[in-house]
C-alpha cells in the first residue's frame, strides 16, 4: 500500500533526543524542570516578549487566559465563529456565554466591522479570543484597537500561527494575553502542549500557580484558590527545544508547499487558494483552498477523491455558530450571508505535511485537477 500523505504530522529533527535523554540522566520525568525554564526562555526570545508560561496544552492555556481576566458566570465573551472548538469551549468551563464574530474574506478571521456590531449589542462584554487560522494573521492591529477603545480584553489565540508575523510583530503579542499549542499536528509539537504569553508578570506568576494546583507557600498544602494540573512535563519540554530549533526551517517548507499549490492552481478557473494579505507573513500551516460556486463538483466529492488514493484533506473548520453543541449561542455578522458560513461550504484543507516531497504533491495537484 501507498503511504498517506498526510494534513500536517510531527516532524522531528533529532536534536529532541538529546534533550530527553538529559531529563532521564538527570532523572528529571516529573513536571517542571530545566527544560521547561529552557524551553520557556527560548520561546519568549524568539516571540520577543518578556514571559512564556508552558502549560500541559492550547486549551489550558485559554482557560487560565480567562480566568486571568476574570471572565465567569454569565460573562459574554467573543470569540471568531470559524475554528476548532478548543478556542470557545473553555469559554464554557467558566459558565460564561460565546458570542461568535463572523469571519472577513481577506484573512478567513474575526471581521472587524462585525466585531463593532458585537460591542455595539453587547456593551458588558468581558473579553475577546480572536484565532489567526491556519497560521494566517487576523486583522490584529484594527481589532486590538477596538477592544482598547471598547475598554476590553483582548485574548489572541495563536495555536495554528506560532512564527506568522503582522508589520513585523509575531502574532500570540497582540493582545493582553496570547496562546500556543504545540499538539502533534501543530508547526511544530511537544507532543501535547501549550503556552501563555503575557508581558505582565503578575499574570505569569498567577497562571503557573494556578497551573500547579494553586499551592500556597506553606510548609503543609495549603490552597487558597482553586488549582489545576495544567503543567507541562520536563520530558515534553525537552522536546519542545529541539523543535523550536527547526521552526524557521518549517515555515519555510511550509511555504515553499502553499506555492507550489498556488502555482499549479494559477490556471484553474474554479479554485482559489486562501488568501494571506499584504503586510503579514504566514506560517502557512495548512495550505487551503475554496471552490468557486459554479464549480461543478464539490468539496466532499474532491475529499472522497483524494482520499481513495490515501492523500489526507480536510474540510475548513465547522463555524461555531453550525456547531450542535453552542446551537442558541448568538452569531453577530454584518454580512447577508455569513462569511464563515460560505467558507465552510466552499474549503478544504490540502495535504501540508513537510515530509510530502515534490513529487507527492505533483500527484495531489493533479488528481485535484483532474476533477474539473
Ligand atoms: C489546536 C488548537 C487549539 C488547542 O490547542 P491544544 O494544545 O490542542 O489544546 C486551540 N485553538 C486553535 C485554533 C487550535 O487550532
Amino acid at each position: 500500500m501507498s503511504k498517506v500523505i498526510a494534513l500536517s504530522t510531527p516532524t522531528m529533527n533529532g536534536t529532541e533526543l538529546q534533550y530527553i535523554h538529559e531529563a532521564f540522566e538527570t532523572n528529571w520525568i516529573a513536571p517542571l524542570g530545566p527544560n521547561v525554564d529552557a524551553f520557556e526562555q527560548a520561546l519568549a526570545t524568539y516571540i520577543g516578549t518578556s514571559h512564556v508560561a508552558a502549560l500541559s496544552s492550547g486549551t489550558a492555556a485559554i482557560h487560565l487566559a480567562l480566568r486571568a481576566l476574570g471572565v465567569t458566570d454569565g460573562d459574554i465573551v467573543f470569540c471568531s465563529d470559524m475554528t476548532f472548538a478548543a478556542t470557545c469551549n473553555p469559554i464554557k468551563y467558566e459558565r460564561a456565554v460565546p458570542v461568535f464574530i463572523d469571519s472577513e474574506c481577506n484573512s478567513w478571521n474575526m471581521c472587524p466591522e462585525s466585531l463593532e456590531l458585537a460591542f455595539a449589542k453587547y456593551p458588558q462584554v468581558k473579553a475577546v479570543i480572536v484565532v489567526n487560522l491556519y497560521g494566517t494573521p487576523a486583522k490584529l492591529d484594527e481589532i486590538a484597537s477596538i477592544c482598547q477603545r471598547h475598554n476590553t480584553p483582548l485574548i489572541e489565540d495563536a495555536a495554528e500561527s506560532l512564527g506568522s508575523t503582522l508589520n513585523g510583530v509575531q502574532t500570540s503579542r497582540f493582545g493582553r494575553i496570547g496562546i500556543l499549542s504545540f499538539n502533534g499536528n501543530k508547526i511544530i509539537t511537544t507532543s501535547g502542549g501549550g503556552a501563555l504569553v503575557c508581558d505582565d508578570e503578575n499574570i505569569i506568576t498567577k497562571v503557573r500557580s494556578w497551573s500547579n494546583q494553586s499551592r500556597d507557600p506553606a510548609r503543609h498544602y495549603q490552597h487558597s484558590e482553586l488549582g489545576y494540573n495544567y503543567r507541562m512535563s520536563n520530558i515534553c519540554a525537552g522536546i519542545g527545544r529541539g523543535q523550536l530549533t527547526t521552526l524557521d526551517l518549517r515555515i519555510t517548507q511550509k511555504t515553499d508547499i502553499y506555492r507550489r499549490y498556488k502555482e499549479a492552481f494559477s490556471r484553474c478557473a474554479f479554485i482559489a487558494m486562501n488568501p494571506i494579505p499584504d503586510n503579514c507573513v504566514a506560517n502557512h500551516w495548512l495550505s487551503c483552498i475554496t471552490l468557486y460556486d459554479d464549480c461543478p463538483v464539490s468539496v466532499i466529492e474532491i475529499i472522497e477523491r483524494l482520499e481513495k488514493e490515501r492523500m489526507e484533506c480536510r474540510p475548513l473548520w465547522k463555524p461555531m455558530s453550525l456547531q450542535p453543541y453552542y446551537e442558541g449561542c448568538d452569531f453577530v455578522s454584518v454580512s447577508e450571508r455569513a462569511v464563515s458560513h460560505d467558507l465552510f461550504s466552499r474549503g478544504l484543507c490540502l495535504p501540508s505535511d513537510v515530509k510530502m516531497t515534490m513529487e507527492e504533491q505533483a500527484g495531489v495537484c493533479r488528481l485535484i485537477s483532474a476533477q474539473f
